[in-house]
């Protein structure tokens, strides 16, 4: 299915590789809360610098539109990975990224050692990508490695426009292994295949529906977006949350599903609540008895009973998006069922990046998963079909 080059096809002995990682890590006071991004790019690290390569890391961190603000610096990164790879990481502290800290350490590198630029969005030009800072990034290496699968579907210069200016381009093993698992559950899954979306909206997932409806066996509804299919169904939802202009895209939605006879689930029952608040009077309905006054914050048992059932057989399970508001305790039950369930199943289970991905960690089923991606936007993007600039840029095998 991969017909990109990877750091397996390329000898880097004694090159200068740079590496785009996506180390956008949470930082609190200067503090890594969460290190799982880093430890992800450690294995195409590894390999580059056992390989003898000289290996120039580069990242974005958080949206410093290119000004050099010393809350998004790297250095905590470097520090960081220095101890996880037990080797010195010389950090080139440049507000330029490619200033005169960038070149002079990379000067001095010998085979097998590591350095890592300042963030790239310090310049203005990266998420432009124009070509004055591309032509700077690829002035210091003679092979580019693109290992960040979390910025893979913005075409910035980092991670595109340098591409034009080197002649060796390829992906990391991480890189690999997210277009091999959301490639081939789309493209080529072991059926049953099941896919779950849940999350806030309809309207930011409208493609990613479509595009699975052409795909899978089953399509598991829950969350916020429920409503509006509900809504769709003739049913009143109450003050839940409902997306009115995309009614009659869910009604097309469900439309489709009957004419493939693909199976499309919506919720028969739902956690209601009489406000927005973990504090709110709570309780669970039948379908059809949202009532004014209360919102849909949950599927109710019966719906998770009902999803459970309809997961048992699936071979490839896609899950994108909460069941419910899962980050207040009372409406987490939901999304902490179908997460038990996708951990206990003999199937392959991908979680889509962000939300459902930090849920399944939170919940502590993370290493029960098949793959967790690193990209939310980006696996978003490849559930809708369309092509990766970041991954088209790499060159074929
Ligand atoms: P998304 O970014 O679209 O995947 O949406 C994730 C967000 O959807 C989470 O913050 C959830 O709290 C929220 N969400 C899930 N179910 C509901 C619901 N029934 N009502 C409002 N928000 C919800």
């Amino acid at each position: 299915m991969l017909n990109k080059k990877t750091v397996d096809d390329i000898n880097v002995k004694g090159k200068k590789v740079l590496v785009r990682c996506d180390f956008n890590v949470p930082l609190q006071n200067g503090v890594i809360t969460d290190e799982n991004r880093i430890v992800q790019a450690l294995p195409t690290i590894k390999k580059l610098i056992q390989d003898g390569g000289k290996v120039i890391l580069c990242s974005h961190l958080g949206k410093p539109k290119g000004q050099p603000l010393p809350e998004m610096s790297l250095r905590p990164v470097a520090v960081r990975l220095s101890e996880l790879l037990g080797q010195e990481v010389v950090f080139a502290a440049d507000d330029n990224v490619v200033g005169d800290n960038a070149k002079a350490a990379v000067a001095n590198m010998k085979e097998g050692d590591v350095v890592l630029l300042e963030n790239t969005r310090y310049r203005a030009e990266e998420t432009k990508n124009e070509d004055a800072f591309s032509k700077d990034l690829a002035s210091l290496c003679d092979v580019f490695v693109n290992d960040a699968f979390g910025t893979a579907h913005r075409a910035h210069c980092s991670n595109v426009g340098v591409t034009k200016y080197v002649d060796t381009n390829v992906v990391g093993y991480l890189m690999e292994k997210e277009i091999e698992f959301l490639g081939n559950a789309v493209n080529d899954p072991e059926r049953p295949f099941v896919a779950i979306l849940g999350g806030s909206k309809v309207s930011s997932k409208i493609s990613v529906i479509n595009n699975l409806l052409d795909k899978v066996d089953t399509l598991i509804i829950g969350g916020g977006m429920a409503y509006t299919f509900m809504k769709a169904l003739g049913e009143e939802v109450g003050d839940s949350l409902l997306e009115e202009d995309f009614v009659d895209y869910a009604k097309e939605m469900l439309e489709k599903a009957e004419k493939k006879g693909t199976k499309l689930l919506i919720p028969i029952d739902t956690v209601v609540a009489n406000e927005f608040s973990n504090d709110a009077e709570f309780k669970t309905v039948d379908r059809g008895g949202i009532e004014a006054g209360w919102q849909g914050v949950d599927i109710g048992e019966k719906t998770a009973k009902l999803y459970i059932d309809a997961l048992k057989d699936a071979k490839t399970i896609i899950w994108n998006g909460p069941m419910g508001v899962f980050e207040m305790e009372n409406f987490a039950k939901g999304t902490k069922a179908i997460a038990k369930a996708l951990a206990e199943l003999d199937a392959t289970t991908i979680i889509g990046g962000g939300d459902s991905a930090a849920a399944v960690n939170i919940l502590g089923y993370g290493d029960k998963m098949t793959h967790i991606s690193t990209g939310g936007g980006a696996s978003l993007e490849f559930l809708e079909g369309k092509d990766l600039p970041g991954i088209v840029a790499a060159d074929d095998k």
